[in-house]
């Protein structure tokens, strides 16, 4: 069944203006987080795709990317936030663009929000998880670069991530554990996004 994801996965189109989403006929799954947390390749090994090329491609890094997995559903990659060399006008521009995304795209059903586990929940992490909670999207947390910390500092992360989020929907109940490097817990996000494709 992984197979879907890893073999049908293409990029679909890359968006900068609220007015050029795709259609809503697909269901959708979004990647959020702060730039550098490890996004590109988580979505890397989800896929089996270098999705990071293509998110990473100048002009894209701004964007909405989409990508189609066989007509079934759409994996998005959000620009990711806290990347301080950009100038306040493009950083209001992409913040609404996101912004726009997350209150109005109404078949939008999750979204990922990756969180670097060495460096737990920091000010802008939560600012989007209240955004998350405020706007009621369902939203699972993604600790990622678990290879890089011990046991202890991995336990405490998961502890203040878990007291953070309000638990009232079975989203927020799971987080997930990953490391692309090492590919743990990358069989479990898939699962979870295979159960609704
Ligand atoms: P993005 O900016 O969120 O897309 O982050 P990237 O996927 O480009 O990763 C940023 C940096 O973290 C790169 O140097 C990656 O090689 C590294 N990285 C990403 N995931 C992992 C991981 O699971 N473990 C380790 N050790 N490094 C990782």
């Amino acid at each position: 069944m992984k197979n879907v994801i890893e073999n049908k996965c293409f990029f679909l189109s890359s968006v900068t203006s609220i007015r050029n989403l795709p259609d809503e006929s697909l269901k959708e799954i979004c990647f959020w987080g702060r730039s550098n947390v490890g996004k590109s390749s988580l979505l890397n090994s989800i896929t089996n795709h270098n999705i990071a090329r293509i998110s990473k491609t100048p002009g894209r890094t701004t964007a909405l990317n989409f990508f189609e997995i066989e007509k079934k559903i759409r994996l998005v990659d959000l620009p990711g936030y806290g990347y301080a060399k950009r100038s306040k006008v493009e950083i209001y521009k992409w913040n609404s663009l996101i912004l726009d995304y997350l209150e109005s795209r109404k078949n939008l059903l999750f979204v990922f929000l990756l969180i670097d586990s060495r460096h737990g929940i920091k000010k802008n992490d939560s600012e989007a998880i209240n955004l998350l909670q405020t706007l009621n999207n369902n939203f699972f947390i993604v600790l990622t670069k678990i290879d890089k910390i011990n046991k202890n500092d991995l336990n405490n992360c998961y502890s203040n991530a878990s007291k953070t989020i309000k638990k009232e929907n079975r989203y927020n109940q799971k987080i997930f554990l990953t490391s692309s490097k090492k590919n743990e817990g990358i069989k479990e996000l898939t699962k979870t996004i295979l159960e609704v494709v």
